[in-house]
């Protein structure tokens, strides 16, 4: 049988002219056997391989795809700036339109800049931060992604601990660790990084508690600090005005990327009025942040999820999901955790530190043309609708057979 003879004649030849054949967390052996690693084409929330296979996709480019691939009125936008011109000797008229836009969107944004990726607004957040404090030390939790870069990456190969020398680290959720490492960092904190939600790798996600996210903003408020909302996974997911709208609470800087042009490349920081000198002040930039094809998309992206209140669909959808699943376990006797906000889908399994069944439960639904992830959170689009969400809840009702199955043969 040769099922993945293509995926594998290309990881063959990328081997020898890409270290490792991929690099980062795309890393298809980091996947369950049987994943591919290169795709041919997305319509919707559907992706092909390059052996033809199709997958109803649960990872959304990793966040990036939130309207579907080939959003017709985010593609008509894009097309229609690229006639005129993308990358530029300087913006278009559309960054001005988009920074309208989302500083009308964003509850706390008095002024915005754009980026490429959201490791560039976590990173330019800080740099923003120490120069609008003049001060050097940034409170991060343990464990979370605030991107690839020295200061923040998740692996210390090639980093030195000098890269790391003013940051300090709290518990996500443990307001009283947070008070600690501020009352370590002095009168020296620049700020505190902080995701919209804990969505950690390989661990149940948690929301924040109203008690962190007050106490977060009550620390910033004492000591001048700037307090940093990363929004790169979660942004225009939960709430389009600020992840933290809920709590009533709002950052002073916050980073966004991924799904904010629909898949298309940008990131953005969002920043209240006392920072603004300070990003005025500072020197970011890069080759292509001011390319106008992805702020012509993020223009329509925004426009939709505005107008037909998508959130509310991807909750909808996420709800459907969950309950389904939850139900489905219960009927195969399989004891699972279902974690985070709906429209970020999180499946672990009970008894299961090896992952040996959320790569089973994985590997049969992928079987039947369903793509989840066994460890990292997952991502509902508004490309998906009732059927496909019916058809991924048959697909895991196969697959928690299989688990079912599999647990008594280990039995
Ligand atoms: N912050 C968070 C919360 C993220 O999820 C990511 C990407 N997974 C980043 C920052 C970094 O974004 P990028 O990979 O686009 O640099």
């Amino acid at each position: 049988e040769v099922k993945n003879s293509v995926d594998a004649a290309l990881r063959d030849r990328a081997l020898r002219v890409v270290p490792g054949g991929m690099w980062g967390h795309l890393h298809a052996n980091r996947l369950p056997e049987g994943y591919p690693q290169f795709f041919a084409r997305a319509e919707g929330c559907r992706l092909w391989d390059v052996d033809g296979r199709s997958y109803l996709d649960f990872m959304c480019s990793w966040g990036p795809n939130l309207l579907g691939h080939h959003h017709p009125e985010v593609e008509a936008a894009a097309e229609r700036q690229a006639r005129l011109g993308d990358c530029m000797n300087g913006p278009a008229e559309v960054m001005v339109e988009l920074a309208e836009l989302l500083v009308d969107t964003v509850a706390h944004a008095d002024w915005t800049q754009f980026q490429k990726n959201g490791t560039d607004a976590t990173t330019s957040c800080a740099t923003i931060a120490r120069a609008g404090t003049g001060r050097r030390k940034l409170l991060a939790a343990r464990g979370a992604y605030h991107g690839a870069v020295p200061w923040c990456s998740p692996s210390v190969v090639g980093v030195t601990s000098e890269d790391r020398a003013h940051i300090l680290y709290y518990d996500f959720n443990d307001a009283e660790s947070l008070r600690a490492a501020a009352t370590e960092a002095g009168d020296d904190l620049a700020g505190i990084i902080v995701s919209a939600y804990r969505h950690d790798l390989a661990r149940d996600q948690e929301l924040p508690t109203q008690g962190f996210a007050t106490a977060a903003r009550a620390i910033c408020d004492e000591t001048g600090a700037a307090l940093i909302l990363d929004e790169v996974r979660a942004g225009f997911r939960l709430d389009l005005a600020g992840s933290w709208e809920r709590f009533g609470v709002r950052p002073d800087l916050a980073a966004w990327s991924k799904s904010i042009a629909n898949g298309h490349a940008l990131a953005a920081v969002t920043g209240r009025d006392w920072l603004r000198q300070a990003a005025s002040q500072v020197f970011v930039t890069g080759s292509f942040w001011c390319a106008a094809v992805p702020m012509a998309a993020a223009v329509a992206t925004l426009t939709v999820l505005r107008r037909d209140n998508i959130v509310a669909r991807l909750e909808a959808m996420g709800t459907r999901l969950r309950d389904a699943i939850d139900a489905s376990a219960a009927r195969h006797g399989v004891a699972l955790r279902q974690s985070g906000p709906v429209q970020m889908p999180l499946i672990l399994f009970e008894d299961d530190a090896d992952f040996a069944k959320g790569n089973l439960f994985c590997q049969t639904a992928l079987a039947r043309g369903v793509y989840f992830h066994p460890r990292h959170n997952m991502f509902l689009s508004a490309a998906h609708g009732e059927a496909e969400i019916d058809e991924a809840i048959a697909a895991a009702d196969t697959a928690l057979a299989a688990v079912a199955a599999g647990s008594r043969t280990a039995a």
